[in-house]
């Protein structure tokens, strides 16, 4: 492969072009492994940031994609219908919280971030009420559009790079009480001050619901989530659940919000939507909403991709969706989570470590130092995986097919990377 014309012509997510990084050149992806183009099989770790659930090149829906691109790849979706959206919106709807009427299919995350947050302000527009915020936690992330980024970790996201034309909504403390330890009444207050003070401004209040992912690998406290949900319904704010990191039993649930037992107004799904096979994401909502929102002035929902119901993607998100309809994925997530639950707290010995938590099929080392990137995706890749961190975060979502072994290599090299001091950077740095 041409890497001197990558380096020199192709932005990655979040480089530069001044210092671009080693990229490593893929040829191919089977079950859990990823080639590289030397021929070497990397175990991987990142499942394609959450969405390869299922494994690389899986026989099922190789079939659909085959079979589908045969009949049509894409047609528009205005005035046509066809059965891979009928059949994966039906498999949706039966999988999701019971509440949840009707789906709105978009073509990435970011986007059904969007699409959740112009239903919850055409809710209220049609409502006669203006509304024009969202509340939101701090350590969030809801991807890189407009919007999206708006309700994203001020800092993290650099909103002051945007200052003027970035809406700016508000933004609560994030819980500190961990998935498995003692709920603490405190995390809930700021929140709870916030709405009280806020909530006849406020359209809706937007989520992860339990994994707060890309703005800092947190796992909260169920009870937090369950008093979030009494709070928006006592103030009558809408809630959305973003899940698009969480859903499609990453967290050991079907949905992260199945773990305090409650339901959204409005849900975003992605990411393992498809099975990393696809972009193909959806915004679904109660039968109250979406007809509150039509009943407006607009008088439908203003909304329409050009690649909204992709065929392809319906049809691979479908197959995927029989997969997990099957539940297999029940064992494979809970004999990660026992992985994780037996090993990483082994980690917490090696002095660079602050932390490590888990859920499901997602493990966490939060270390004192940023890593060296460059220097510990080597020592990764020469390990025999694939394991990208950010910052101080070092952190696993395997696909859910792994095995035992493929764990084990997964944690070796960690504690590989925990031995090396040249892969983190030192305050001088
Ligand atoms: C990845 C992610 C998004 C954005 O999805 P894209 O497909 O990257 O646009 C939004 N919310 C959460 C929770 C995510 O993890």
């Amino acid at each position: 492969m041409d890497l001197a014309f990558d380096r020199q012509h192709i932005w990655h997510p979040y480089t530069s072009t001044l210092t671009p990084l080693t990229c490593y050149p893929v040829t191919h992806a089977d079950g859990v492994f990823i080639y590289l183009e030397d021929g070497k099989a990397l175990v991987d770790g990142m499942s394609s940031w959450w969405s390869a659930i299922h494994g690389y090149n899986h026989p099922r829906l190789n079939a659909a994609a085959h079979q589908q691109i045969d009949k049509m790849s894409h047609v528009m979706f205005g005035g046509i219908t066809h059965q891979p959206a009928i059949e994966v919106c039906q498999r949706l709807l039966s999988l999701v919280p019971n509440n949840l009427e009707h789906v709105f299919l978009a073509d990435s995350g970011s986007v059904a971030v969007e699409v959740s947050l112009k239903m919850a302000l055409q809710y209220w527009h049609a409502k006669g009420e203006q509304r024009p915020k969202f509340l939101t936690l701090r350590h969030g992330y809801h991807g890189d559009t407009f919007a999206a980024m708006s309700v994203t970790d001020p800092d993290n996201s650099m909103h002051t790079l945007y200052k003027g034309f970035l809406p700016e909504h508000l933004f609560a403390k994030s819980p500190n009480t961990g998935f498995w330890e003692a709920w603490d009444e405190r995390d809930i207050e700021d929140f709870r001050h916030q709405l009280t003070e806020n909530h006849r401004q406020i359209a809706a209040v937007i989520l992860e619901p339990i994994v707060q992912g890309a703005g800092g690998m947190r796992i909260y406290h169920p009870e937090f989530l369950r008093q979030v949900r009494a709070l928006c319904d006592e103030f009558g704010v809408l809630l959305i659940l973003d899940e698009i990191a969480t859903g499609f039993g990453r967290t050991g649930k079907l949905f992260a919000c199945e773990h305090a037992n409650i339901q959204p107004d409005i849900l975003c799904v992605g990411k393992a939507l498809t099975s990393g096979y696809m972009t193909l994401s959806a915004a679904l909502t109660t039968k109250e909403v979406a007809d509150t929102v039509c009943g407006g002035e607009a008088g439908c929902f203003m909304h329409g991709p050009t690649f909204m119901g992709n065929p392809l993607a319906c049809a691979v998100a479908s197959a995927s969706l029989s997969l997990i309809e099957e539940g297999h994925w029940q064992q494979q997530v809970k004999q990660i989570e026992l992985g994780f639950a037996e090993r990483l707290p082994l980690l917490n010995r090696y002095p660079q470590v602050k932390a490590t938590r888990w859920l499901g099929a997602i493990g966490v080392v939060e270390t004192h130092q940023p890593v060296n990137m460059e220097v510990i995706q080597a020592l990764f890749v020469q390990h025999g995986v694939w394991i990208r961190p950010f910052g101080r975060l070092i952190y696993m979502m395997p696909p859910f097919i792994s095995e035992p072994q493929h764990l084990d290599q997964l944690i070796q090299a960690v504690e590989a990377a925990l031995q090396s001091p040249e892969c983190f950077l030192s305050d001088a740095d």
